[in-house]
Formats: C-alpha cells, sequence, structure tokens
C-alpha cells in the first residue's frame, strides 16, 4: 500500500488498485476516458518520485522526463506526491454538430465543425466530453481539410452512456467539447509505395476511412488492402462507397467479411482478419492498421509479427472494453 498526497491530503491506495481508482474512491472527481492509458483525460504528474514505467506508454520523452503518467494504468510502487495537470496544458475545442446520419441499425455518423482551426493526422482520435464530465474517445474518419470537420462513426452499445447518449440525445445544432487529436494510428507519408493492409471490425472501419482517403489523396502508389468484418450483413457499411474507390484506384483492395452463417453475394465469409492474413502470405515490408474490437486487434497484431511485419510497422488502436466493475 503507497501513500498517495494531492492537494495537501493524504490517500491510501489499496493492493491492485491505480492511482485513478485510489483518487475516484476518495471521491475526488478526476476526468478519465478509456481506462486503458490511451486517451490522456487521467494525465497526472508525479512531483517527488518518477512514476512506474509502465504507466508512461505511449507519452513523449519530455512528458516522460517530467514525470508525467497515466493514472488510471498507475500502480503505484512507493508513496508519491502528485500534482493535477493545469488546466491551461489540456487544450479543448468546441464544436457544433451539423450532420447525424445512421450508417447502420447501430452505428451514427456524426459531423461537427470545430469553432477553431484543428491540426490532425487521418486515423487519431479525439476524446468528446459530455456536460457532466463524462469522456469517451472517437476516432476522426475523415482526413484533414480547410473545412475544420471532423467525421465519427459511433456504434450504440447496450446501456453504453455514451454512445447512447449520442444516439438518442445529441441532435444537429448541440455542441460538443472535443479534445486535441491524439495517438499514434495514423497515415503517415514517406512511403508511398509501401504495401499497406487495413483490417477493421464494426465501426473501426472510422479511422481507417482517413488513413485510406489521405493515402489515395497522397497518391500512394503501393497497394492498399482494406478487410471490413462484420457478424452480419447489415453491419457492414460504407459498401458502396467503397467499392467506388476500389473502382477507382487500381491500387485499392476491399473485402467485406461476414463472419456469422448468413453470407451475402460478393462478401467473404470468415472473421476479417482470418480472412486477411490467410490471403496475404508474407507481410515483410507492409504496414499494418487494425482497428476495432481489443480482441481481434491483439490477436492481429501477433500474428501480423509473425507474418513478417515489422512491429515499428504494425498500428493499431483497441476500442477498449471497459469492464463494468472498474466504471
Ligand atoms: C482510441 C479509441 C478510439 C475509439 N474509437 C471509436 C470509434 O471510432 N467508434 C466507436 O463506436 N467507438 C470507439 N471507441 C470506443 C469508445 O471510446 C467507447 O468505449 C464506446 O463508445 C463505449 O462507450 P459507452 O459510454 O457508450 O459505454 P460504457 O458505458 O463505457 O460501457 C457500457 C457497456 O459496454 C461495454 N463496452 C464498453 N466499450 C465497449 C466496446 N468498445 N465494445 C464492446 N463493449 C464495450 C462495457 O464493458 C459496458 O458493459 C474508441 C476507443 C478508443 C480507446
Amino acid at each position: 500500500m503507497s501513500k498517495l498526497t494531492l492537494n495537501g491530503a493524504t490517500f491510501t491506495s489499496q493492493p491492485n488498485e491505480t492511482v485513478l481508482d485510489t483518487l475516484l474512491r476518495e471521491n475526488i472527481q478526476i476526468p478519465n476516458g478509456c481506462r486503458q492509458g490511451i486517451c490522456q483525460s487521467c494525465l497526472m504528474r508525479s512531483v517527488d518520485v518518477p512514476p512506474p514505467v509502465s504507466a508512461q506508454v505511449g507519452l513523449n520523452q519530455t512528458q516522460q522526463k517530467q514525470n508525467y503518467f497515466h493514472a488510471c494504468v498507475c500502480y503505484p510502487e512507493q508513496d508519491m506526491m502528485l500534482a493535477l495537470l493545469e488546466s491551461e496544458q489540456t487544450i479543448f475545442i468546441t464544436a457544433r454538430v451539423i450532420q447525424k446520419q445512421l450508417l447502420t441499425v447501430d452505428i451514427v455518423r456524426v459531423v461537427v465543425e470545430c469553432d477553431t482551426e484543428l491540426t490532425f493526422f487521418a486515423g487519431q482520435f479525439v476524446n468528446l466530453l459530455r456536460d457532466d464530465g463524462l469522456t469517451r474517445s472517437y476516432s476522426i474518419a475523415n482526413r484533414p481539410q480547410a473545412d475544420n470537420r471532423l467525421e465519427f462513426h459511433i456504434r450504440r452499445l447496450p446501456n453504453g452512456q455514451f454512445s447512447n447518449w449520442v444516439h438518442d440525445e445529441l441532435v444537429v445544432g448541440s455542441t460538443l467539447t472535443l479534445s486535441e487529436p491524439k495517438g499514434s494510428c495514423h497515415y503517415l507519408s514517406g512511403s508511398e509505395a509501401q504495401p499497406l493492409l487495413l483490417i477493421g471490425t464494426g465501426s473501426g472501419l472510422a479511422p481507417l476511412c482517413g488513413i485510406i482517403s489521405d493515402a489515395l489523396e497522397q497518391s500512394h502508389s503501393g497497394d492498399i488492402h482494406l478487410f471490413h468484418g462484420s457478424s452480419h450483413h447489415k453491419g457492414l457499411y460504407l459498401v458502396d462507397e467503397m467499392r467506388e474507390l476500389a473502382t477507382k484506384h487500381t491500387n485499392f483492395y476491399y473485402t467485406p467479411c461476414l463472419s456469422g452463417d448468413n453470407v451475402i453475394a460478393d462478401t467473404v465469409q470468415g472473421r476479417a482478419h482470418d480472412v486477411a492474413l490467410s490471403t496475404i502470405e508474407n507481410l515483410k515490408g507492409w504496414r499494418v492498421y487494425l482497428c476495432g474490437h481489443p480482441d481481434m486487434v491483439n490477436h492481429s497484431k501477433r500474428l501480423a509479427y509473425l507474418k513478417g511485419a515489422s512491429i515499428k510497422d504494425i498500428y493499431a488502436d483497441a476500442f477498449h472494453v471497459i469492464s463494468p466493475d472498474t466504471k
């Protein structure tokens, strides 16, 4: 058990408890979102001792040297003096919803227009904040353009607090607060001839849409293979748009995959990652993007590596599942 000191008050962490869990248990309001050390909503600083290295994964070198860490994955190893991130260091943007459209029975496209200019890479994500502070991460589905618009594909989850609010209550004209764009799962210019493999399940297609349109816009000359999976054909979306892109660009290949029994024409039976990784024999020299369910992402990461992809060329966004007992 370690003692955590924040603003002059001291709290004792319980075994197997993260810094975030200790503070929330003590009714200290700490912003938080993904709970897997990605979204940076709960970023804090240790004023005295270095935090555990595992709580600093994904932070840049300056942040690491300044003892910043993700409170949600920090299991304290000693007593720590904590500081909250000064509010001026967290940049928030206001945006207005300008379009809302169902893409499938449970995935809605939301387009927002930001009040200020936004710099981002296709495939990054932002944290969306509701007025009461509830925060969730959503991937940007479009490429950067001059119009300051961002598109999101948000899947409704049974009992999902944020996703149900988006589906049921957010309307055209509503305003939303956004964090600055984050994440390293994005298109990189500079290796235009490198073949790209993109695998997504459900709304995991969102960041892949942005990456594909950016790659094509930047005249990526290497082959681009997209495998999008769902259990049911009604869960596949933007099928016509992807087919049209494949007709227009001879280096873009699109394979819609259905893991259920009910396979329809022009789709392939099987889970997207199984189909993709059995179709492409050798991934040496490829760049791989994996987005969607954490099990698919983690499993495919390992298989892509075993098929020859270099670890530095595998980019992934697991749409984390927060277990009810850690909420
Ligand atoms: C980097 C990143 C990018 C993301 N991008 C997108 C995106 O583009 N589109 C999108 O729809 N989602 C995306 N997500 C997931 C999103 O942030 C939320 O986790 C999701 O919308 C659930 O929030 P909720 O408040 O509705 O559900 P909660 O109230 O948090 O959870 C309700 C129930 O659903 C379960 N649950 C939580 N998350 C998931 C999940 N992803 N799949 C299945 N069950 C779950 C929980 O265990 C709980 O039982 C992303 C996540 C991350 C970390």
